[in-house]
């Protein structure tokens, strides 16, 4: 990604800054401090304001500061200061009237600490400014989720490939997780999910010592990191051999409501009105209770970001948000069904971009 991509980015972080009446922030999250400047490292803080840029870090960081954001003035501190006296230091020299800090990743002994040393400066805790500008992709970022799918995807076909009756979950997931890696993940997205029989109605099962010959019905759920670190996220349930029949049905209801909510997604369309529509198909056929988390969230930088598809979210999907849909039904003791896609929100509509089979044959 170009350096321009990541002031413009910043450019549009300024705008929110200023609306929301501080004088700077300090970016802790270090997925935030990539997104705006390009840097991977970690340990390192981001202040950012309409007068201001400057990236505060270590040694261990100088030389791939230089590589990766050169554009960024970077602060180095010694080995003898500690990064909260350093930062103080430096923060005080600008004479802001206040600062705006991460609510959601900067830790309360942190900001005590911060507070203590910085004395006049009023710090404000603010939520979401970064990730709000992260909820849409730009043309770059599409194209390594689309990579992430890719890796994902050739993963899976690979373990599918190896697997045997005797294997079991915990196996099967190595063999997933080697697979991505083999077509350049930088590593899964998250622990894989692979249930076999019962254990699929889990939903936040992850794989354990059961053996794929004691059940003919798996439930896979994994995701591969692209070389930009952006995250994959797909759900596929398949046989292998006479499918329950109490199975085989849910997986027809959870089919029709991922496809129904899918066919919703347009730009100017409410999240929580293309949750409904899964749940409408999962309630008729009687399933409702069955259903308990949300439809899906955004993917990118982090494997769950905004926009929440969710009854509860008030959020609207606007071009380049880049959304999971994963409706589910779970059978205690029986099994569980969830099938998940990952789907842009393009000017007119929407783009799959995960393609695997969802036969269950397969
Ligand atoms: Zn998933
Ligand atoms: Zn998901």
């Amino acid at each position: 990604m170009t350096n321009d991509r990541h002031s413009s980015r910043r450019q549009k972080l300024i705008q929110a800054i200023r609306k929301g009446g501080i004088a700077g922030l300090l970016v802790s999250n270090s997925k935030n401090v990539s997104y705006l400047t390009g840097f991977t490292g970690e340990d390192s803080y981001l202040l950012i304001g309409p007068t201001n840029v400057q990236i505060f870090s270590d040694s261990r960081f100088e030389t791939q500061l230089q590589m990766e954001c050169p554009g960024v003035p970077a602060m180095i501190r010694n080995s003898k200061t500690t990064m909260i006296e350093f930062l103080a230091q430096e923060l005080i020299k600008h004479k802001l009237p206040n600062l705006g800090i991460e609510a959601t990743s900067m830790t309360v002994d942190v900001r005590d600490n911060l507070a203590d040393k910085l004395g006049s400066v009023t710090l404000v805790a603010k939520t979401g400014l970064v990730e709000e500008l992260r909820q849409i992709k730009d043309a770059g970022e599409i194209e390594e989720l689309r990579l992430a799918v890719d890796q994902a995807e050739r993963g899976f076909s690979i373990m599918k490939s190896m697997l045997m009756p005797t294997m079991t979950e915990r196996q099967a997931a190595h063999d997933l997780e080697h697979g991505m890696r083999r077509f350049g993940a930088l590593k899964a997205a998250f622990e894989p999910i692979i249930a076999v029989g019962d254990h699929g109605a889990l939903p936040h099962y992850r794989a354990g010592l059961r053996r794929f010959e004691e059940s003919t019905f798996v439930l896979c759920d994994w995701g591969a990191v692209s070389p930009q670190g952006y995250h994959s996220d797909l759900t596929r349930v398949w046989s292998t051999g006479k499918v329950p029949p109490k199975l085989l049905r849910i997986y027809g209801v959870v089919l029709n409501a991922q496809q129904a909510a899918i066919a919703a997604i347009r730009p100017g369309v409410k999240c929580q009105d293309v949750d409904r529509v899964a749940r409408a198909v999962i309630e008729e056929a009687g399933y409702a209770k069955y259903f308990g988390h949300g439809l899906g969230h955004g993917i990118g930088l982090d494997i769950h970001e905004g926009p929440r598809l969710s009854p509860i979210s008030s959020e609207v999907l606007k071009p380049g948000m880049v959304v999971t849909v994963e409706p589910g039904i779970y059978l205690p003791g029986i099994g569980g069904v969830r099938i998940e896609d990952d789907v842009v929100v393009t000017r007119d509509g929407y783009e799959v971009i995960t393609s695997v089979s969802r036969e269950l044959g397969g």
